[in-house]
């Protein structure tokens, strides 16, 4: 993926110095993610520290879908929302937390969740996406979607002190229904999770968004990276297209 690169200010110099002396990095890196629109499904207990090391990396654009009043049981690990906004929107807390972190970003916020209706249009607006919903209806949509129209998505989803993570890059890797087929049964919208954790597999997907948005490569195309926060043991499990999927298989795939 090539994001349209955006020149740097001696203020984005300033905050992003440090970053810029990664190797491989550089002003050229800084300024495709300058240039580069995200768009983050859900900024929760994923998404929420997601977006944080998006925002403080200096992603230009980001596009955050989110539906809901924020409210006492996010506050565990929901860490764009705060205990003053209880009751009021949380992609509206998010984007304030966002802009206070890096006010020189874009953020358009959707106050919906990914939906039939709103996903081609979202992940047509973005460059990549991270799949952050707890709902496979909504993971399946964004997949279909970044297959259809080429786009990266990385793919991270938490349970219990488990995580996982996987990058999507249509044409080359399994898709999320090459994984998934059908619908988990017992995957259920309300589910045991510490904050911690869920922020662990939100800086891995951060990290391998932005080194995709930077030109520095992927590291888990092909390949699920999967924690146990118990043990902490990471296991690598490499992953296959399946012939028949029905999302990537087609010629268009
Ligand atoms: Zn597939």
């Amino acid at each position: 993926m090539d994001a349209r690169r955006r020149p740097l200010t001696d203020e984005d110099r300033a905050v992003h110095e440090w970053q810029m002396w990664i190797d491989g990095f550089g002003e050229a890196a800084q300024e495709r993610l300058k240039g580069a629109t995200a768009l983050v499904s859900r900024c929760g207990g994923l998404g929420g520290p997601l977006c944080y090391h998006l925002a403080s990396a200096g992603i230009g654009r980001l596009i955050l879908a989110h539906a809901g009043v924020v409210r006492p049981s996010d506050l565990n690990r929901q860490i764009l929302m705060t205990h003053d906004w209880i009751g009021r929107p949380r992609v509206e807390s998010a984007r304030r937390r966002l802009l206070e972190l890096n006010p020189r970003m874009e953020i358009e916020a959707v106050a919906e969740n990914v939906t039939e209706a709103n996903a081609a249009a979202l992940v047509g607006r973005a460059d990549i996406v991270f799949d952050c919903a707890p709902l496979f209806r909504e993971r399946f949509l964004m997949n279909r979607e970044c297959v259809r129209q080429r786009k990266p998505m990385i793919e991270a989803a938490v349970f219990e002190m488990e995580g996982q993570v996987t990058t999507v890059l249509p044409g080359g890797t399994p898709c999320l229904a090459c994984l998934y087929p059908a619908d988990p049964p017992q995957w259920n919208r309300r589910f045991p999770v510490l904050g911690a954790v869920s922020a662990m597999a939100a800086a891995i997907a951060a990290t391998e968004g932005i080194k995709i948005l930077a030109g520095l490569g992927a590291g888990l195309a092909g390949t699920l990276l999967h924690f146990d926060g118990r043990s902490m043991t990471f296991q690598r499990i490499p992953i296959a297209r399946r012939p028949d999927c029905a999302v990537c298989s087609s010629p268009a795939g």
